[in-house]
């Protein structure tokens, strides 16, 4: 460790960055609210089984990008790369099964040992909603909706565009599954290596391929909609009437088959091209067979997880929030009294800024470049009078108030009557 950086794909959130990410959590956070999803969170790291079982041991983030560790008790363990595993786990695990609908909410970090880039971290955040107990499509309407809500909220919902597909019931996929092999055989050697590996453990999966050889050769390969019984038909013409009827506009995207092993029916991104590359910003779909993978009773599921680095480089700037108020003294006599004036103003519901150390203009000047905007002057004089100053640095204007030492609360009220509205 010569040099003292972060870990590679990893960042610091500075308060600049923060605020955008915490404007991005809060939006979603009212958005879920507005559907009725509550706020819940499971442990960073779980028992490896528990990404591993669901996501396919042959899944990228479990063959690549996991972090997985052995701890200091002989334990498998892995920092999640997502949290639906670890939400429908924490539903059988406690017992949950049996208050179905459940509705969730979650924001926090995850960690993939991915190859970093603009929009690409090893540890980044989501947020996401897991609508676990319905199987029927107006659950998936209701989540997409959601998603476009939050969007929508953050003014980036024109630059998104919303991808959906079905994937169809496991009858239609089987048949599905059948019929890609059977084409995609015929090309042997010219597949992709991924690919080809592919073919053998998980062959839908070779529809998501970037390689350009294979991208060829899927052009003309069976569509997945062609297969799907009446079933898959109708889950998928309901979700899309209920999105038309919600306003919320769609395209169809037959190649999108998304990272995750575990997924029917439902998958749906919304991407954007504002970001280069690293595009879509929230998806997520329907994965009835996850709570029995994980070892737990048939619960059904539709959810979606979104980036929140991706999104807060979407919106504009946003404001760290800054004390509007502080308190400058010339000395440490003063600096104990302004120690206790503050506290009874903080108890008021004010934020104060207490600078220590410098002169009296040069904690002027700083307060003034930080943006804050009333200054209380205690010094000397001031106090030698029982008096404070209480400056308006946007205009210069003043006035004195009584120091008193028992009840600070007319200062209080005259600071906040000096405060724009907030
Ligand atoms: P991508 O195709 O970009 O790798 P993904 O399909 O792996 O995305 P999901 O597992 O669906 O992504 O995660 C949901 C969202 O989380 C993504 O749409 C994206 O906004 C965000 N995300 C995923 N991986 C990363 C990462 N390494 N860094 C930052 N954000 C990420
Ligand atoms: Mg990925």
């Amino acid at each position: 460790m010569s040099r003292l950086q972060p870990a590679r794909g990893t960042a610091d959130i500075l308060p600049n960055n923060m605020a955008k990410h915490r404007l991005v959590i809060e939006a979603a956070r009212t958005a879920a609210s507005r559907y009725g999803f509550q706020e819940m969170a499971t442990p960073i790291f779980e028992f490896s089984e528990v990404f591993s079982r669901p996501l396919g041991e042959t899944s990228d983030i479990v063959t690549k990008e996991n972090y997985s560790f052995t701890d200091r008790g002989g334990e498998m363990l892995t920092l999640r790369p997502e949290n639906t595993a670890g939400v429908v786990r924490a539903v059988i695990s406690g017992g949950l099964t049996q208050n179905l609908p459940l509705k969730y909410f979650y924001a926090g970090p995850m960690f993939r040992y991915e190859r970093p880039q603009k929009g690409r971290l090893r540890q980044f955040h989501q947020v996401g909603i897991e609508y676990l107990g319905p199987d029927h499509s107006l659950a998936d309407a209701e989540i997409i909706a959601c998603g476009a809500r939050l969007l929508a909220a953050l003014g980036v919902l024109d630059d998104c565009v919303l991808h959906i597909n079905s994937l169809g019931d496991g009858e239609s996929r089987a048949a599905y599954r059948s019929a890609l092999i059977n084409y995609l055989e015929g090309f042997g050697d010219k597949l992709s290596e991924d690919s080809k590996t592919r073919l053998k453990v998980n062959p839908l999966r070779i529809l998501d391929s970037k390689d350009i050889g294979d991208r060829s050769i899927l052009r003309d390969a069976p569509q997945l909609q062609d297969y799907l019984n009446d079933g898959s038909k109708t889950h998928f013409a309901t979700l899309v009437a209920a999105l038309d009827a919600a306003g919320v506009s769609w395209v169809f995207d037959p190649l999108l088959v998304r990272g995750l092993d575990y997924y029917c029916h439902t998958a749906f991104e919304f991407v954007t091209n504002a970001l280069g590359a690293q595009g879509t910003v929230l998806g997520g779909g329907r994965y009835d067979g996850l709570s029995e993978m994980l070892g737990g009773p048939k619960v059904s599921g539709v959810g979606w997880a979104a980036g929140v680095e991706r999104l807060a480089m979407l919106v504009g700037e946003a404001v760290p929030a800054t004390p509007k108020v502080a308190i400058v003294t010339a000395d440490d006599t003063a600096q104990q009294a302004a120690f206790g004036l503050a506290e009874a103003l903080r108890d008021a519901g004010i934020d104060i800024d207490l600078p220590t150390g410098g002169s009296m203009s040069k904690k002027l000047k700083k307060a003034d470049k930080a943006g804050i905007r009333l200054v209380v002057i205690m010094g000397s004089d001031e106090l030698a009078k029982n008096i404070v100053l209480l400056r308006d640095l946007s205009d210069g204007s003043q006035q004195e108030l009584p120091l008193d030492a028992a009840d600070k609360s007319h200062l209080a009220v005259a600071i906040a009557k000096s405060l724009p509205a907030p």
